[in-house]
């Protein structure tokens, strides 16, 4: 049987009675009125309407981002934060030029393409050349050296829908890597299907990574039509000619930040809580679900625990720059403050769908903070999975240290329909989903940020992941 010596709620009326006892814990009575309450919110819909509609697309290292920095400034002041203010870091940045594919022969016809992140350039009038089809990303591996030269590699592996969003990791490696691999392989360009699981005929950009030493090739990204289409094309003739033009170029040195936040605890001996999502998004759409959702969510969630009286942690929300691009961001951000008492962080970073189960990524000696916090969750229609949190892209260096993580895990059945499309607008957020979700991240913080015992390090490291 628990003790609970006093809700954070109830201190500001009681502040003038009394000296504060240190060990405030949020009661279960206080934890389901500000989850319930967090059910009615306006506060994230209102981030994401004005970050999607004020600015718009805010590419890592541009003067968008820059903007969208100034106006997270302003929002969260308006908000009643504390401790408001950039931290700046410079970036090089990949800047998106002309991007077109047609099939020259046998059936000659246009396809919808993008440029990847970090893709090579081609000359103005493009580069034209016979397509080599590698249905998985293994098979391309296993293409012999030097087998492609001249050629344009074409990976069609077909991404499936999941729940969990763990098809990315798997098929979002011919993405990450392919292009890559085939400029090992003497690849003039690389096309890939979309890493996508929409029919729409909006190709999906993102990052690609070149390893050390391999010079970039021209990366594209066909829609998933287009992709099939061309395979389509491939099972007719042996000798399909593509001309394919993707001209960008790179910027070296460019200003970029983080936003911080803060609601200061009570007791600093207890340590930090650092929540957040990525500011920046890709230049195609406006970035609702990726990741102004995500922002918007835990600050959200932390302005609720802040109105209801001053936790016991202190709780900071980052807004990282530059997470699509390389994640300058959350290097610059874990450089600064990788020796700070930060005890727990966690990102929301997968859209803006129902939170439909919590991992923990705690010590064993806080399975109790961990019970707690499930059981607290449970009337959200969230389950106890049985992973290990990884904090996101963003805060993962800090749980791969060994800080405690929480992941609360969003439905991704339909993210991967929009995700780094033009399609990632503000009418793919459900505004139901959405305060289920900062109802999810309240009932985290309210019982985290108040706990009473130590939240310990963990020793064990937690999984890396994706962009
Ligand atoms: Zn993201
Ligand atoms: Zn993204």
């Amino acid at each position: 049987m628990k003790t609970y010596l006093l809700s954070a709620a109830a201190l500001p009326l009681l502040s003038l009675a009394a000296p504060l006892p240190v060990l405030a814990q949020t009661a279960p009575a206080e934890v389901k009125q500000l989850r319930e309450a967090a059910l009615q919110d306006d506060i994230a819909w209102d981030i994401a309407e004005g970050l999607t509609t004020e600015v718009g697309a805010r590419p890592a290292g541009t003067p968008e981002e820059a903007r969208a920095r100034d106006w997270a400034v302003a929002k969260l002041k308006s908000l009643g934060f504390k401790n408001v203010h950039v931290e700046d870091y410079r970036m090089p940045v990949w800047v998106r030029g002309a991007e077109t594919a047609e099939v020259v022969a046998p059936f000659p016809q246009k396809l919808f393409v993008t440029a990847l992140g970090g893709s090579g350039a081609t000359p103005a009038e493009g580069i034209t050349a016979e397509v080599v089809r590698f249905e998985t990303l293994d098979a391309l591996r296993a293409a012999p050296e030097g087998s492609l030269k001249g050629k344009i590699a074409f990976i069609s592996h077909e991404m499936k829908r999941t729940q969990d969003g763990s098809g990315y990791g798997y098929y979002g490696g011919a993405r990450f890597v392919g292009p890559s691999v085939a400029a090992t392989k003497g690849a003039a360009a690389v096309v890939i299907r979309s890493v996508g699981t929409d029919y729409h005929r909006n190709p999906h950009t993102g990052q690609t990574n070149f390893a050390e030493g391999v010079s970039p090739i021209p990366a594209g990204a066909l829609s998933v039509p287009d992709a099939e289409n061309l395979a389509r094309m491939l099972e007719r003739s042996d000798n399909v000619t593509l001309r394919l033009v993707l001209t960008s170029r790179t910027l070296e040195n460019q200003p970029s930040g983080n936003v911080v936040a803060e609601v200061p605890g009570s007791d600093p001996k207890a340590g930090i809580i650092v929540i957040g999502g990525h500011l920046d998004s890709w230049d195609l759409a406006t970035g609702a679900i990726d990741n102004a959702a995500g922002v918007a969510i835990t600050a959200a969630a932390a302005k609720r625990i802040m109105e209801a009286g001053q936790p016991r942690r202190t709780i900071r929300v980052v807004w990282f720059g530059s997470e699509e691009t390389g994640g300058f961001g959350s290097d610059a951000y874990f450089e600064a403050h990788k020796d700070e008492n930060i005890v727990l962080v966690g990102e929301s970073d997968f859209g803006a769908g129902k939170v439909w189960r919590v991992q923990t990524g705690l010590a064993e000696a806080n399975k109790d903070l961990g019970d707690r916090l499930a059981r607290a969750l449970a009337p959200l229609g969230v389950t106890r999975g049985q992973g290990k949190a990884n904090a996101g892209a963003d805060l993962s260096e800090f749980a791969n240290a060994g800080v405690a993580a929480i992941d609360l895990n969003q439905d991704g059945t339909l993210y991967f329909d929009y995700h780094h499309t033009p399609d990632d607008t503000l009418d793919k957020i459900d505004p139901e989903e959405l305060r289920q979700n900062v109802a999810a991240w309240t009932t985290m913080l309210s019982i985290t940020a108040n706990a009473p015992e130590t939240i310990e390090r963990v020793s064990e490291k937690a999984p890396a992941r994706q962009p």
